[in-house]
């Protein structure tokens, strides 16, 4: 059970098409994965959200007091890291590599005992969950407003039983597209918007106002993620949930989120938040402050996996005998990191995500994509 090795990958991928959100382009996709391996060669896989670089640099630094431990005691070991970060990186970065440690000492653990990771969370309440497509951002196409109409039709298609767009060009284009997409995809599917915190309260407000009668099921980072005070205020003045939390870090983060009454819904990213560990203790704190939980998700399926077995976790707040499948995040978006280096045992099926019952997260890792991937062998195009 003794930890023997931990190795941190940053991987990049130029893609195909570039695409942009309300605060830059994308046009390469780069992460960091981290292997920890036992002196009995078994292994798990984690993942940082961020800079990945940065993330890499932060795992290097929290090796050196985590070989050697039991790979059983992931909170001993959250502690330890917890503490030597806490100085300096209480918030930010740091935890994003304590986030990667944690869900690779997740998947351990449930290897090492022969169980999917849910259940060692404490059980599997919700088996089946309603992924949500996270797509329709912008292209630098001739018609954009078509181009976000047809995707939103191809994940109708594909079954998916709500659907998020990003917003953030200015209110009256805002309204345009999500009036457009709202007509052509009908009533039946759920629609959510995200301003990657693009506007002012005010700004934020307008829109709000105006895009209420499209039935939208939450607004996303509205506002700047330091003004909890905008979050509040908008709150009470639209009908629309607000959700938030991805740039927030550990349950101290969301304790200040909560404790201003900024979101109906919180967003931890569990693989930038402070891991699963951390995860499930925001969650508790979600529950007594009666906030929902929809983690941010984004990533390869090493992410997407934890957080299947996260949601399939969460308690039913308020329990009922007739509740809504929980919703998660499915990123859409072109990245073929997610696509061709981790394999998952993730299924899919008319909308609807089957919890998987394989040890761990149930992920693997190609080798010979990773090694196709990894910035030792791509230095071409890596900024
Ligand atoms: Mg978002």
């Amino acid at each position: 059970m003794r930890i023997k090795e931990i190795k941190p990958y940053v991987l990049t991928s130029k893609l195909d098409e570039p695409f942009y959100f309300s605060q830059w382009q994308y046009d390469t996709r780069k992460i960091c994965l981290v292997k920890i391996t036992l002196e009995d060669g078994t292994y798990g896989w984690g993942e940082g959200y961020g800079p990945a670089d940065v993330i890499k640099a932060g795992i290097e630094y929290f090796t050196p007091f985590i070989i050697g431990r039991s790979a059983l005691e992931h909170e001993t070991i959250w502690q330890e890291m917890y503490l030597r970060s806490l100085d300096f990186g209480r918030s930010g970065i740091f935890q994003a590599a304590v986030s990667a440690i944690d869900v690779a000492l997740w998947d351990l653990k449930g290897k090492i005992l022969n169980q999917p990771v849910s259940v060692l969370l404490g059980g599997v309440k919700n088996p089946e969950i309603h992924p949500y497509a996270t797509g329709l951002y912008f292209e630098r196409v001739d018609d954009l407003e078509k181009k976000l109409v047809d995707e939103a039709l191809e994940y109708k298609k594909e079954g998916f039983k709500a659907i998020k767009m990003k917003v953030g060009l200015g209110i009256e284009l805002d309204t345009q597209y999500v009036k457009a997409v709202r007509n052509a995809i009908g009533d039946d599917i759920k629609l959510m918007i995200d301003a990657n915190h693009a506007y002012s309260y005010k700004e934020a407000l307008e829109l709000a106002l105006k895009v209420e009668k499209y039935s939208i099921s939450w607004f996303e980072e509205p506002v700047s993620p330091e003004d909890y005070d905008g979050y509040k205020k908008l709150r009470l003045r639209t009908s629309i949930p607000i959700a938030g939390g991805e740039c927030e870090y550990l349950k101290h983060g969301f304790k200040r989120l909560f404790d201003n009454d900024s979101v109906d819904i919180a967003q931890p990213d569990i693989c930038a938040t402070g891991g699963l560990t951390e995860a499930k203790r925001i969650a508790s704190l979600a529950q007594i402050y009666s906030k929902d939980v929809v983690p941010h998700t984004w990533g390869t399926w090493i992410a997407i996996s934890a957080a299947v077995h996260f949601v399939a976790n969460l308690d039913k707040n308020p329990g009922r005998m007739y509740s809504d499948k929980p919703v998660m995040e499915l990123d859409r978006t072109e990245n073929p990191l997610r696509d061709e280096v981790v394999r998952h045992s993730i299924v899919i099926k008319n909308g609807v995500l089957t919890v998987p019952k394989t040890p761990g997260l149930g992920v693997d890792i190609n080798e010979e994509a990773l090694l196709k991937y990894s910035c030792d062998n791509v230095k071409h195009f890596i900024k």
